[in-house]
């Protein structure tokens, strides 16, 4: 059997998605969040298609060298910064910004002997309590660093949320003001995420950080990113490969977690965990086949799943099945499966064959 999963990446809808963002955030620079390989839609392939975003953040300086390997020549953040101390021949090597976070970095600054000025994002911690330095050091933090001589003037003060796709809790309001208290008024401020971007008016400072939005994505509880004027930017798809009758009363699939309550049509599609498709996706969970929803029945498997044919009495070998995509939104399988979508597109696997269209 040669493999049949394929991961259509739209390159238009990144496109859209990015105007969208700038019309949300008209005011505001873009930085687009590329870590994770784009989210799983593959990390050089998104940044040619966003290559009108102002800068691009990774995670780490291993994507600042594949972004630059690809003549990329934007403006790109690494956005948890150096770890030791080559870490620095490398970002100015490579004309990495970096994000600094604790004092272990300044440490390293301090003591590289290197002259030429570094980019630095400085990050407090506003309330999600992971990366960044506490708000009342804000001032003291940039005397420090503006006293050493390999640091860049232009220096950007960031935060992130932690809640920002809850809009009706307090806990983004209350970084928000912590944010502003912090101070340093002259210095470009960057805040926002993709939720935020969408719902919070006074988060869309001089630069926005959007990851998520920009492949159509939301993790939002009960919404997704259509719902906000986004494109999704993936459609996951394979083939039917059997059509089977199965009588009814017996089970189909590992466990036998499903029982036929008729005498039935099950088809099997070539695609499973293997491929990144999730295996807690549990009977019932929607596929898209010839234009109309269908389910899958009994347990995931690794290269393979099952769904129910008795309302595609239409269906043939070799139909292709929609995982999800423009008609199925990949958010409604995450909730199905009780994760949110960006694992779902971060998690495709390499086996699965990367396809690219305009739309
Ligand atoms: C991942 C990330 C973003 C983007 O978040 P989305 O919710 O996907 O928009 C922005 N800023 C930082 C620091 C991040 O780690």
């Amino acid at each position: 059997m040669s493999r049949s999963a394929f991961a259509t990446i739209h390159l238009g809808a990144l496109r859209h998605n990015l105007e969208r963002v700038r019309t949300l955030a008209p005011k505001s620079r873009v930085m687009a969040v590329i870590k994770a390989d784009g989210y799983g839609h593959g990390l050089e392939r998104v940044a040619r298609a966003l290559s009108g975003a102002d800068a691009f953040g990774v995670a780490a300086i291993a994507d600042g060298q594949r972004l630059r390997a690809a003549g990329i020549d934007h403006r790109i953040v690494v956005l948890s910064g150096i770890d030791e101390a080559g870490d620095l021949l490398e970002v100015r090597r490579l004309g990495l910004d970096i994000v600094v976070h604790h004092d272990h970095q300044i440490a390293l600054i301090t003591a590289d002997p290197d002259p030429r000025p570094l980019r630095i994002w400085l990050k407090i911690d506003t309330g999600m309590h992971r990366l960044g330095f506490d708000p009342t050091r804000t001032t003291a933090l940039l005397a420090q660093l503006r006293a050493l001589a390999n640091v860049h003037d232009d220096i950007v003060l960031m935060s992130h949320f932690a809640r920002s796709d809850e809009p009706a809790d307090a806990a983004t309001t209350q970084q928000l003001a912590r944010f502003a208290a912090a101070g340093a008024t002259a210095l470009p401020h960057s805040i926002a995420n993709s939720a935020a971007i969408v719902h919070f008016a006074d988060a869309r400072t001089d630069w926005v950080r959007a990851g998520g939005a920009l492949y159509g994505l939301s993790v939002e509880h009960d919404r997704c990113g259509a719902d906000d004027g986004f494109r999704p930017a993936m459609s996951l798809s394979s083939k039917l490969i059997a059509i089977n009758r199965v009588a009814k009363g017996e089970r189909v699939g590992y466990g036998g977690s499903y029982a036929c309550p008729d005498d039935m049509a099950v088809g099997v599609v070539a695609i499973g965990y293997g491929d990144g498709y999730p295996r807690s996706a549990a009977t019932g969970t929607p596929v898209r086949l010839n234009g109309r929803d269908a389910r899958i029945i009994g347990r995931v498997s690794m290269d393979l799943m099952m769904i129910d044919l008795r309302d595609h009495a239409d269906a043939n070998i070799n139909d292709r099945v929609l995982l999800w995509g423009r008609d199925l939104p990949v958010e409604r399988i995450a909730a199905a499966a009780g994760t949110i979508s960006y694992e779902l597109t971060c998690g495709i696997t390499r086996r699965v064959m990367f396809l690219e269209d305009d739309t």
